[in-house]
């Protein structure tokens, strides 16, 4: 970035670093990934310089004929890759897609059922700090205590008792595979709606290796950036005769004008998705999930639910002795990037947690496969069992497997 050095060195510095960090340690954010060139450079474009308030071919601004082809693309690829009837393309963050459907379907008050973010919901799934739980009566619904599984007999019990206007579906740290037909039968018996947050699956779902919502649920929103791999951003997919209602949500509801540089950008992660290749990338995720995986679990540490279906798992390192939190941190010094999670049953506070969350989806583009994959499982087993004394060795060996597996060429 020679202009960015030139103009602010200081920002410049601090992107170097970072991108140092990306390149050297092994990547587990299972809600993170790395975008190709491509995406990339769509995302740093002149688009960003462009007004387009409204809609294409239903603009507040002047010239934009060009934004509009991007943005016709964008939302007609989307459709096809999910077979959406209409696709709204602008939401800035998966939090303001979610909002916006709560914000065109329901009235403050409303009771609305999501599970809760201590079995792997996400905050705008109802928590009390996020303005879904602040404007919306949330009843929340979990995994059973045993099997540590949604259990759908139980959903539908809550939901003929508290009689919710809309059931959200979907989940930031579930490694199973979630049944949305059943859902979507619990939610027609009660006369609610469904909306499926896909965001961490969304790219499993487009290559087929996972349930796809969109036949079963009203609305589906999604964020662009994690399995899928585009830019940061959200998205809503719903049926046509609620297209109009989501786009005025957007739209004058609670955005403004959107962000043409990242739309472009989706358009152009869409399009890779649409790619026979694309299929191969989300199918290697699923295998180096299993490999880490069994790779933990042959090494003593025990999964929430005893293993995983997708791209992410869960780690009960408090079973052997040590909180999320310490593993998180002794994690970071050998170079592995995880987030310390809360596990169902959490006896520990979200800021100390019982548990880790790992996911694939980074390791896998930047070209793991399981041989790797089940190394990695391994070092943390290693790091989680015998603490700061294993942080040096396993340092050195994951900078020996970072330097075999560059990430963007220099
Ligand atoms: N929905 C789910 C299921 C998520 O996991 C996340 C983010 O992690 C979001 C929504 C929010 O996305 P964003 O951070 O883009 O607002």
């Amino acid at each position: 970035f020679p202009k960015v050095k030139a103009t602010d060195p200081q920002v410049f510095e601090a992107m170097q670093q970072e991108l140092n960090r990306q390149e050297g340690n092994i990547e587990l954010i299972a809600s993170e990934n790395f975008v190709s060139e491509a995406v990339m450079q769509a995302m740093g474009s002149h688009l960003t310089n462009k007004y387009a308030e409204g809609y294409p071919g239903k603009r507040y601004y002047g010239g934009c004929q060009y934004v509009d082809i991007v943005e016709d693309l964008a939302r007609e690829r989307a459709k096809k890759l999910f077979g959406a009837e209409h696709a709204n393309v602008q939401p800035h963050s998966g939090a303001q897609a979610n909002t916006a459907v709560y914000f065109a379907m329901l009235n403050p008050g409303d009771t609305i059922m999501g599970m809760s973010l201590s079995h792997g919901g996400h905050l705008t799934h109802g928590s009390p700090v996020n303005i879904s739980g602040k404007y919306f009566h949330f009843v929340s619904y979990g995994v059973d205590e045993k099997t540590e599984q949604i259990d759908y007999d139980a959903v539908e019990k809550l939901a003929e008792e508290c009689k919710p206007k809309m059931i959200v579906a979907g989940a930031s740290a579930y490694p199973r595979k979630i049944d949305f037909e059943r859902l979507s039968q619990i939610a027609k018996k009660v006369g609610a709606y469904l909306m499926v947050d896909m965001a961490h699956i969304a790219g499993l779902i487009a290559a087929g290796l996972h349930q796809n919502p969109v036949p079963y649920a009203d609305f589906v929103t999604t964020t662009t950036h994690k399995t899928l791999r585009g830019p940061r951003g959200g998205m809503i997919l719903c049926k046509e005769e609620y297209a109009k209602q989501i786009d005025k949500a957007i739209f004058p509801g609670t955005q403004g004008g959107p962000l043409m540089h990242v739309i472009a950008a989706k358009a152009v992660c869409f399009q890779e998705a649409l790619q026979p290749e694309f299929k191969e990338y989300q199918a290697q995720i699923i295998k180096n999930a299993a490999a880490l995986a069994k790779s933990l679990m042959e090494n003593d540490v025990r999964l929430v639910s005893g293993g995983t279906d997708n791209h992410l798992m869960l780690a009960d390192v408090y079973s052997k002795g040590m909180t999320g939190k310490e593993a998180e941190a002794l994690l970071d010094e050998a170079h592995i990037t995880v987030n310390k999670n809360t596990i169902p049953t959490e006896t520990l506070s979200p800021f100390v947690t019982s548990g880790i969350r790992i996911g694939t989806p980074a390791i896998t583009t930047r070209g793991f496969k399981e041989e790797e994959a089940a190394k990695v499982g391994k070092w943390i087993a290693q790091i989680v069992t015998e603490g700061e004394s294993a942080v040096e060795k396993v340092k050195t060996e994951v900078a020996e497997l970072c330097a075999k597996f560059p990430l963007y060429k220099k």
